[in-house]
């Protein structure tokens, strides 16, 4: 490594490593990094998989490229002995941001531990330019940016492949763009990113506004553009098309390029659907095959039918895409034909409108098309899987037992513990050994050590010095000073209602007025928040208005800011995720039962030492079931219960609100003088009204039980040798959430490869 970037430095610019500036060592990292993944041996076989996503929230990529190569601790070495620091170097590279979050980080890692596990793997999506907005915040708001990545420099490849895309009134070339994702010790794929030369970034106006019709210029310049309107929902359309067209394209071109028979394509490819943005690969295949080479109807339905399977990742109606069919004959008119023929074919076979593809009011149930036409469906946790079956997709079920399987998420652990927090997977290897970071089961050694009081008391300095670096970090990035002392207690996820962040600032306020009345806390209590809100979802909006007020409120009260500090890091990413989890104290994790599909948030935290505070919803399930009731904080209402709730109507957040004066009181400080003065009261007005009158997440069915659990966990806390002990349990379970053992069942169950 010495050698190559003194050489590369030379070369470049001329300059020694002690004399290269931070960036200029990027650059020539990013070079050698590039060169030798082009070296290395592609993982083979006779059949291949492509993983089809909209969203791949890959993170930045230096770091984990070099560990994943083995020359991780080489380079640091090297850069130290030059007066270079590679945490320094890492932070020139821009995150590249193609993700909005749970979601899209899933097949981040899932690329990582497919090519881990030396299986022959490619993933492809779009190559968004601005990718996920950039948020600040303003006047206490969110206010969306630009967010450019894609630099000179950087880590995609352009090809020569091309393809041509055709749209109901205009056709465009695609130009496939390409990253290396190399296996930890094993051989690389690829992640095929493709784009349009004609986008055109200077469309943008204000803030993140831009011409939604101008569809050459603006294919592919943001993720998921603001959908309020027709245009919004047309350009949607028009980028899931084109993602899926050229995937269909380049799976039939290298298909045909290994020599294989495309009437026995199942036997070669597999197809994972990831959500249901790229459900129109399946009629797009069948037009390919039909009309360019010589398939039947019958056999392409058949051959697409043995090659798709589908990930559902959501129960929320509004996720379920349904596409006005007027929609899809603007956009993509060549698949309607098909797409009638498809619908057409589940009504001769099934009385059962549920079923249907195209419903009464005349919209295409993308879903519907993934699981009449896939071989597989699954869920992504153990309950989520159970609710499919059971309640959301039950009349699906019932046609098709054996197409539903469950596989709960994981995470990649070279990411989410050796890059993240190298103090702890060092330490974890002289505990356990070194198989741990390919067999992640082997973490469970670490129970052995329970009662070893400087194990211990190791792991607390660990979480101790993760502590420290999240201050340093926050008071450069933010200018905010947290005292390493208190109590981390962290939920940075997407925003939205149903993860419930107003339930956590309602605690928030909860402790402002208990320590207004001078019930003082033992130990000062950091909550730290971090969420983007989609551009158009007003309420969430309103919510990052709240906490952002909150925390002005608390940081000015003298009385109250020595014992309680509140923060809202600014664009949350994983860059951020990646400084925030290793100094969690307790992971929030508190969406309402049946709504969090799985969660991977939850995940990343207990394998760095943090003890949950949650739902039995998701994967917390599991976590509840793997680590024992001692080991995790669970309140609020089942499952079973919530979605008996909904059935009935059974909610009202009004009767709770007028039935509880605590509650009441904590509610109707949203809309004090206090908040007023600092807030807009248009913003805090609409929150309250909502929870009062509305509240579709019921936030204050579990309040009271919420708050009352959150102090235990706080005294708790207090007890250090059992609060250690927790943490260990956790990171000795956290094995099962390891993406390679995801892998290994997607494998085994579904693409057999
Ligand atoms: C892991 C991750 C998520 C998913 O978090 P959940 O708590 O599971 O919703 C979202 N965003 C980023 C940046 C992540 O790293």
């Amino acid at each position: 490594m010495e050698q190559a970037l003194t050489q590369i430095l030379k070369e470049q610019c001329q300059k020694s490593i002690q004399e290269a500036s931070d960036q200029e060592i990027y650059a020539a990292l990013l070079c050698i990094v590039k060169d030798k993944m082009k070296g290395m041996k592609r993982n083979e076989g006779s059949k291949k998989l492509y993983y089809i996503s909209a969203e791949f929230l890959i993170g930045k990529l230096l770091s984990n490229n070099l560990i994943n190569l083995g020359v991780f601790e080489e380079t640091r070495q090297v850069l130290k002995k030059y007066g270079h620091d590679l945490t320094a170097v890492e932070e020139v590279e821009l995150e590249p941001s193609l993700g909005n979050g749970g979601l899209g980080r899933l097949a981040a890692c899932f690329l990582d531990s497919i090519a881990t596990l030396g299986l022959p793997g490619d993933g492809v999506g779009l190559n968004y330019h601005d990718g996920l907005f950039r948020q600040t915040f303003v006047d206490h708001k969110q206010k969306e940016e630009p967010n450019p990545w894609i630099t000179k420099q950087s880590w995609l490849t352009k090809t020569d492949c091309h393809f041509e895309v055709p749209f109901g009134d205009f056709t465009l070339t695609s130009t496939m763009y390409d990253i290396d994702v190399p296996g930890y010790k094993n051989g690389s794929n690829r992640l095929h990113l493709f784009d349009v030369d004609t986008v055109d970034e200077g469309i943008i106006q204000d803030g993140i506004d831009f011409d939604k019709t101008d569809i050459k210029r603006n294919l592919t310049l943001f993720l998921y553009p603001d959908d309020r309107d027709e245009n919004g929902h047309l350009l949607r359309i028009y980028q899931q098309y084109f993602m899926v067209s050229n995937a269909a394209q380049l799976i039939l071109k290298e298909a045909e390029e290994r020599g294989c028979d495309l009437y026995r394509l199942h036997e070669h490819v597999a197809i994972q659907i990831n959500d249901t943005h790229p459900t129109m690969v399946i009629p797009e295949l069948i037009r390919l095959l039909t009309q360019k080479k010589g398939f039947n109807m019958d056999t392409a339905i058949d051959v697409v039918r043995k090659t798709c399977a589908y990930t559902n990742h959501t129960i929320l109606a509004e996720a379920l895409e349904k596409w006005p069919v007027s929609y899809l004959e603007k956009v993509v008119p060549q698949l309607m034909p098909i797409i009638r023929e498809l619908d057409a074919r589940v009504r001769k076979d099934f009385h059962d409108e549920r079923v249907y593809i195209i419903d009464q009011s005349d919209r295409v149930h993308m879903a519907h098309i993934d699981i009449h036409y896939g071989y597989a469906v699954n869920g992504v946790a153990a309950l989520h899987t159970e609710i499919l079956k059971q309640s959301e997709l039950k009349p699906f079920y019932d046609l098709y037992p054996e197409k539903f399987n469950n596989k709960t998420n994981g995470i990649t652990f070279r990411r989410w513990l050796m890059h993240c927090n190298p103090k702890l997977a060092e330490y974890l290897k002289e505990l356990v050994g070194e198989t741990y970071l390919e067999d992640a089961s082997a973490l469970e050694k670490l129970l052995d050590y329970q009662d070893d009081q400087e194990v211990l008391q190791n792991l607390r300095a660990i979480k101790k010095d993760a502590k420290k670096e999240l201050k340093s970090y926050l008071l450069q990035t933010q200018g905010v000073e947290i005292d390493e002392n208190s109590v981390f207690d962290i939920q940075i996820k997407r925003l939205h209602e149903y993860k419930r962040q107003q339930m956590n600032a309602l605690y928030a306020i909860y402790k402002y007025k208990e320590i207004k009345k001078g019930k003082l806390p033992k130990r000062p209590l950091t909550m730290i928040f971090g969420a983007k809100a989609a551009p158009a979802y007003t309420i969430a909006k309103d919510i990052i208005h709240l906490i952002l007020c909150l925390q002005e409120l608390v940081e000015k009260d003298p009385q109250v800011n020595k014992y309680l500090k509140i923060v809202m890091v600014e664009n949350y990413n994983v860059t951020k995720a990646e400084k925030l989890i290793p100094a969690c104290d307790i992971s929030e994790q508190i969406s309402l039962a049946s709504k969090e599909a799985s969660g991977t948030g939850n995940m990343k935290f207990m394998l760095n030492g943090a003890v949950t505070l949650g739902t039995e919803d998701g994967a917390n399930v599991e976590i509840h079931q793997l680590v024992g009731d001692d080991n995790i904080y669970i309140f609020g209402e089942k499952s079973k219960k919530v979605i008996e709730l909904y059935d009935t109507s059974g909610y009202c957040s009004a009767d709770i609100y007028n039935s509880d004066p605590m509650i009441e009181e904590l509610v109707d400080f949203i809309i004090s003088k206090e908040l007023i003065r600092i807030g807009d009261p248009v913003n805090l007005g609409r929150l309250y009204k909502e929870i009062v009158s509305k509240d579709w997440f019921m936030t204050l069915l579990d309040l009271k039980d919420y708050i009352q659990k959150k102090e235990q966990v706080l005294e708790d806390y207090e007890d250090e040798k059992a609060w250690e002990q927790k943490m260990l349990v956790n990171i000795a379970k956290a094995g099962f959430f390891s993406s390679d053992r995801t892998i290994a069942e997607y494998n085994r169950d579904i693409w057999h490869l």
